[in-house]
């Protein structure tokens, strides 16, 4: 298939890409470079700089590529995706993350493309009651993230619905680690995920780390997450195309392990490989106690199972960072 990648020089986009010319496909890439580093992507794919939110640049480029061969899918990567910093800068939340699918979707029905692969998050579920969310659940966002992430969710919908297209919406859980080959992995500047952040205390490329609450109502007073690598992540995107593509249905799929890790578990785990200096803080804005994922759709309609666990999420964002981070 012929697939566009918006946001495919990006973390969870440059593993997608990979994948996806792994798999056979014809891969073309657009991305701002805001946040995604143009090394990262497969040097068989097209890269083109382009803003999700530039309506003429966008509609450039599909016009260039698809008068040879039309797009098959799009996939959509290019969203900002820091719950705290949401917090503080809503604006530019939706500017990004709602307006710029809404402009993507317009050029997606100006130039006939039938099929969306979208990333959401499951920041859209918000404090979540029960041990384990499933796709059924009541969606409340407790951050401007999870509700631009659910306004999308929605938008994608009426539009699919108005224009008989095909959408699979993934939520995902959370996505940590690098690719085996430690040629790509989470890598830019200030960081705030829990992972590369027990990494680099870790690696002593900092002096000690914050735990962000310890008195939440969970086990150990830490919150829970539900952590999932990023090669498993972007290899059911490419499962979703091929479902969508070929059932013309539409589906929205959690993306996670259906087990839950808490904040003091995950610091464990790297203090297996290195010792990491913390000290407890008070709890960050925006953060539900728990969230772990029902994988059960994922499996059923796709197939699809995380073959990598927790220890492996860790091992290659060390080997990564060290690699990357420590020259
Ligand atoms: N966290 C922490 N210290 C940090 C970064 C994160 O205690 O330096 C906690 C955070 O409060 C949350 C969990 O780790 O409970 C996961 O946060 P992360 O930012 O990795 O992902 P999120 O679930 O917010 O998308």
């Amino acid at each position: 298939m012929k697939v566009c990648v918006i946001g495919g020089a990006g973390y969870i986009g440059s593993h997608a890409v990979l994948e996806l010319v792994q798999d056979g496909h014809e891969v073309v890439v657009i991305d701002n470079l805001s946040t995604g580093i143009r090394e990262a992507v497969d040097e068989n794919a097209r890269f083109y700089w382009g803003d999700i939110t530039d309506e003429s640049g966008l509609d450039e480029i599909f016009k260039k590529e698809t008068d040879t061969h039309p797009f098959d899918a799009v996939m959509h990567f290019a969203a900002k995706i820091v719950v705290f910093e949401s917090v503080s800068q809503p604006l530019e939340y939706y500017h990004n993350n709602v307006e710029g699918v809404r402009i993507m979707l317009k050029t997606m029905v100006r130039h006939g493309v039938k099929n969306v692969i979208f990333s959401s998050t499951a920041a859209v579920y918000g404090d979540v009651k029960k041990d384990i969310c499933t796709e059924e659940d009541e969606c409340i966002p407790i951050n401007p993230y999870g509700e631009t992430k659910l306004a999308s969710e929605r938008m994608i919908r009426w539009v699919t619905q108005a224009y008989e297209m095909n959408y699979c919406i993934f939520r995902y859980f959370n996505v940590a680690g690098a690719h085996e080959s430690l040629k790509i992995g989470l890598k830019r500047d200030n960081l705030t995920h829990i992972i590369p952040i027990t990494v680099q205390t870790a690696l002593k490329l900092r002096e000690s780390m914050t735990i962000f609450g310890d008195d939440y109502p969970t086990e150990d007073g830490t919150c829970i997450r539900d952590y999932i690598h990023v090669a498993d992540l972007a290899w059911a995107h490419v499962l979703g195309m091929k479902y969508i593509v070929s059932q013309q249905k539409s589906a929205t799929i959690n993306l996670g392990s259906s087990a839950g890790f808490s904040v003091k578990e995950v610091i464990d785990e790297v203090s297996r490989h290195l010792p990491v200096r913390y000290s407890i803080g008070p709890r960050r804005p925006g953060d539900p106690a728990k969230l772990i994922a029902s994988s059960t759709k994922a499996r059923e309609l796709l197939g699809w199972v995380p073959k990598r666990t927790l220890k492996d999420i860790i091992r290659t964002d060390l080997e990564f960072r060290k690699k990357h981070e420590t020259r």
